[in-house]
């Protein structure tokens, strides 16, 4: 894996996976960490057990789509389309665009999916606008709000230029608005085919070459014409079609005006039973179009015309959903009034309404949230919040439990502890994700803080939690995101958790452990030298006689680390490692529950199986001599015109960078593997089970980075070092200056040693660089960055406001660009700095991929997996100084945010794992380094393959 398991062979692969796959997370990372044919090959052997996906039939039903589906079937309620985002139809949108406000505009289409709206309409026909322009800009901005593009987009434009450059934009199936008959049948046909290659439905108008169609039979007759057209010479499905009839506007004083809302209606009869599959649409608001700045009556128009309209059989229209009346709520009145000139009952309809309409007050109608839950009992209210992770009445919900019982503590027992238990059964059902757990633990949270005063002045005890269970970062690591989170969670699940941070030595765990008298300790740490610190932590406790159980968590630890380092040095109680956050109640409910021994058998049977495995294994695997490995080496055939030296060498600091040019670079898909949710970035978003709680996520990730861009939560500072350099046998010298007579430093490699099938390498990062004796000029590059520096003080404001939510948020976000700068970095070195790549140009996605020449290994990773390294690179660096970044005692960055590693821009170079190396190679290693054999065992000891 990327972290800790080195060498694994295909047959460990594939049981890993296939526990993977029984785990169901199938959130397989490919790629950058030396996959082979042999692992692809054994994934295969497994997928092979499985049935393959029998593909679904797909009924013939109208279908649009953004992010997400919208299908229309037999009994699905009216389509909405939002009309506000329309320059022609609205004042405000058409302000919004022309002084290039996008930022609000964009606020415009999101109210009408707040509003309702199941489709969004866009129109840019404005003669002062470019509007193939603005239609593109305004698209592609919809497409990076999720919230807005999950629905799908109706592009409507007079001109076709316009319709095809928002085609160009849009994912999912659109629809296009319109194209009709009016050019004649040779441009109908020509735009229909475009729309069809496309992927889109479209509406069509009813218009021919003579004009717009008003009446019933021009309506129907054109519509037919259409129809067949487009499904018998274009081969569009009916289903594709939507027609519009023409809504045109009633009550205008002239009498043949009078009947146009019946005529419609009988249109739309007529092609629904007639025109098969085909769909009806119209402009609603057109229909009051007469009764401009009367909302009142507006309102109450555009209802009664859908009310018999939908009747009639129209299937979606554009509405602006904030300007409809509910159509029994329509005063009787104005509704009879209203109704006499839609259905024109009467000659006099339209005096009638007029005179009418100057009585009616203009008062608009709002738009309001979904509240009916706060009618509800005091428990449900809150049983509410807590699920729905709602803290906005939560203070108030709390104090009115509060007085309906003796003593405060109750609420906590009662109502309280009653709604977690749902999130906690919801969760453990899978039907509740991470983030929303982490969510109503902050407002479990907060109504505690808020009854703790109470319970304070009474004396009381504190509520009876399930267990106590000390957490903690071991010493010279300084990662908690997976701890955090674990916390959160297991307290949601009533237990008292007792969190000592980072950094924490063993002495001050067990210190901790006696005097609270804690049932669990909990570890955790990312890097490898936390493993053997973990070791550590189980030795101490052996020795001290402590019998609780031990778990085990974080990026490097595994099943078998725990099985075969720590499992072995704690006898008295039971190691076990926890995968992740929703492992870990499961996990500690067996610990402290009446099955404990049963369960703790259980494992102690896995554990032995794996280590057995484990041994086996290790015996059974060929390795080479490190002189043999040596012989074998990646043999490249150096030649002058591969190596380009770099523009500048030495070093370079970049002091508080730009957050925002960083914040491009993020690759989202860490940031939901880190909230538990799997799947890849940004298909995620559109996921059966966890898409919706992606996109919540999602927004929520996106409002707080742009505060901490906008108001400069971190500071961003970087160092980037180009050098001369040369392979000197097995490391890489970096000489002083271009006369290349001093070495400055020495970075120390190591070098594959598992036996390799013919003609595959042995390689080590050295081979990458040109040896000394071609007599060509190398270079080598190294890079220290962190986004994370400032980061403690919102930790400590989010922590003090009991929300763990925002500040799990914070470090997975200042995680994310922290990577996206060593990305960022990477790009400018390669295309400016070094300049080997000077036309590079890859878009985000391609750079996520790692599709471009050279590589950026860190130290403490598979590549080169001694940390020591650091010390080297950040001397060269002068990286402390230069970023504020410290090494731990461990070699742990802090602050947690930071990245470092070498540049290698040779195209052969690639990414792969050391893998578990002899002690020959130890030997000579600790040598070459000056390390006494002890330490240097010490530091590669997740790399050795003997004991
Ligand atoms: N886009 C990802 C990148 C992280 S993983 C993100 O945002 O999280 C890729 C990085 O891990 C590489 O750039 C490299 O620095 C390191 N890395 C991955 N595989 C490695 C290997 N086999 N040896 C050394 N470093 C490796």
């Amino acid at each position: 894996n990327e972290f800790g398991e080195y060498d694994e062979t295909p047959e460990s692969t594939a049981i890993q996976i296939e526990e993977f796959l029984k785990e169901e997370l199938l959130n397989i990372v490919g790629g950058c960490c030396g996959t082979t044919p042999e692992h692809i090959k054994a994934i295969a052997d497994v997928a092979k057990k499985y049935k393959p996906r029998v593909p679904p039939k797909i009924e013939p039903l109208p279908r649009y789509s953004g992010l997400e589906p919208l299908t229309v079937f037999k009994g699905s309620n009216f389509v909405n389309v939002g009309e506000r985002t329309n320059v022609t139809g609205s004042a405000k949108f058409k302000k919004l665009i022309k002084e290039e406000k996008y930022e609000d505009a964009l606020t415009v289409a999101r109210h009408q999916v707040e509003g309702g709206a199941q489709v969004i309409d866009v129109n840019m026909d404005e003669g002062m606008l470019d509007s193939e322009e603005v239609m593109t800009k305004f698209l592609n901005l919809i497409a990076s709000e999720p919230d807005i593009s999950k629905l799908p987009i109706m592009i409507d434009s007079s001109k076709w230029s316009v319709i095809e450059a928002g085609l160009k934009c849009v994912q999912g199936k659109s629809i296009v608005n319109s194209i009709s008959l009016k050019e004649g049948e040779e441009k109908f046909k020509e735009h229909a085919e475009k729309v069809k290659m496309y992927g889109a439905s479209v509406i069509v108008m009813a218009f021919d070459e003579k004009g717009q169609a008003d009446s019933y039979e021009r309506k129907i007759a054109i519509c037919k014409r259409a129809y067949d057209i487009l499904t018998k010479d274009v081969g569009f499905q009916a289903e594709d079609i939507i027609f519009d009839p023409n809504i045109l506007t009633v009550a205008t004083g002239i009498d043949e005006h009078n009947n146009y809302a019946v005529d419609y209606m009988n249109a739309v009869k007529w092609i629904k039973q007639n025109l098969h599959g085909a769909q009806v649409s119209g402009g609603v608001s057109n229909i009051s179009f007469s009764f401009r700045g009367n909302d009142r009556v507006r309102e109450a128009m555009h209802s009664a015309f859908l009310y018999h309209a939908i009747k009639a059989g129209m299937d979606m229209g554009i509405v602006n959903p904030g300007l409809i009346e509910v159509y029994g709520e329509i005063p009787k009145d104005l509704l009879e009034r209203v109704e006499d000139v839609i259905l024109n009952r009467r000659q006099d309809a339209t005096e009638r309404l007029v005179e009418f309409a100057e009585t009616v007050k203009n008062k608009g109608m709002e738009q309001v949230k979904d509240e009916s839950w706060r009618e509800e009992k005091v428990q449900t209210r809150l049983t509410h919040s807590l699920v729905k992770g709602i803290v906005d009445y939560i203070e108030e919900d709390t104090e009115e439990a509060r007085k309906l019982f003796d003593r405060p503590i109750q609420v906590i027992e009662g109502p309280l502890m009653d709604g977690m238990n749902v999130v906690g059964d919801l969760f453990g059902q899978g039907k509740m994700f991470l983030p929303q757990v982490v969510k109503s633990a902050r407002v479990m949270k907060k109504a505690v803080a808020y009854l703790l005063p109470f319970i304070e002045a009474t004396k009381e005890e504190g509520a009876k939690p399930k267990g106590k269970i000390l957490m903690a970062t071991v010493k010279g690591d300084v990662h908690d995101i997976g701890k955090n989170i674990v916390g959160v969670v297991l307290g949601c699940n009533n237990y008292d958790i007792i969190d000592l941070g980072v950094m924490v030595p063993s002495e001050k765990i067990l210190e901790t452990a006696r005097q609270e008298k804690v049932d669990i300790i909990g570890l955790s740490g990312l890097i490898t030298p936390s493993l053997d610190e973990m070791v550590h932590v189980a030795k101490e406790m052996e020795r001290e006689g402590f019998d609780i159980p031990l778990l085990i968590g974080g990026a490097t630890t595994s099943k078998v680390h725990t099985a075969v380092k720590i499992e072995e040095h704690y006898k008295r109680g039971q190691a076990i490692h926890v995968l992740d956050a929703s492992k870990s109640v499961p996990v500690v409910g067996n610990l402290l529950g009446d099955n404990k021994l049963d369960f703790e058998c259980q494992i102690k049977t896995e554990y032995k199986n794996l280590r057995e495995h484990h041994f086996k294994n290790r015996i059974e695997k060929p390795y080479l001599s490190y002189e043999d490995a040596k012989k074998n080496k990646l043999k490249i055939d150096w030649k002058p015109e591969d190596i380009v030296k770099p523009a500048f060498t030495g070093i370079k600091v970049f002091e508080n960078y730009p957050l925002e040019d960083i914040a491009e670079f993020i690759d989202w898909t860490p940031f939901f593997r880190t909230w538990e949710l799997a799947g890849k970035y940004p298909d995620i978003l559109e996921d059966a089970v966890v898409g919706e709680h992606a996109r919540n996520l999602f927004n929520d990730a996106k409002s707080l980075l742009d505060k901490i861009i906008k108001e400069k939560w971190l500071q961003a500072n970087a160092v980037i070092g180009l050098w001369n350099a040369n392979t000197v046998d097995e490391d890489i010298k970096v000489y002083k200056d271009d006369s290349r007579k001093e070495v400055d430093k020495v970075f120390r490699m190591l070098r594959q040693q598992s036996k390799k099938s013919t003609n595959v390498p042995n390689i080590s990062l050295s081979d990458f660089v040109a040896p000394k004796e071609t007599g060509l000029n190398d270079y080598i590059g190294g890079f220290a960055v962190t986004t994370g520096i400032g980061i403690e003080k919102w930790l400590k404001k989010f922590q003090d406001d009991h929300d763990d939510y925002n500040k799990i948020m914070l470090q997975a976000l200042a995680d994310r660009l922290a990577e996206a700068f060593a990305e960022q970095m990477h790009k400018k070195v390669r295309t400016e700095y070094w300049g080997y790549s000077k036309c590079e140009k890859l878009n985000p996605d391609e750079l996520i991929k790692e599709k471009y020449r050279g590589i950026r290994p860190a130290p403490g990773y598979p590549a080169c997996p001694d940390h020591t390294e650091k010390t080297t690179l950040f001397e060269i660096l002068d990286a402390e100084k230069n970023t504020g970044i410290k090494l731990t005692e461990s070699l742990a960055m802090y602050p947690a945010s930071s990245v470092s590693g070498l540049y290698f821009a040779h195209s052969k170079s690639k990414y792969f794992g050391v893998g578990k190396i002899g002690k020959d190679q130890v030997e000579d290693y600790s040598k070459r380094k000056g390390l006494s054999m002890k330490d240097a065992e010490r530091w590669l000891a997740p790399a050795l393959n003997y004991g």
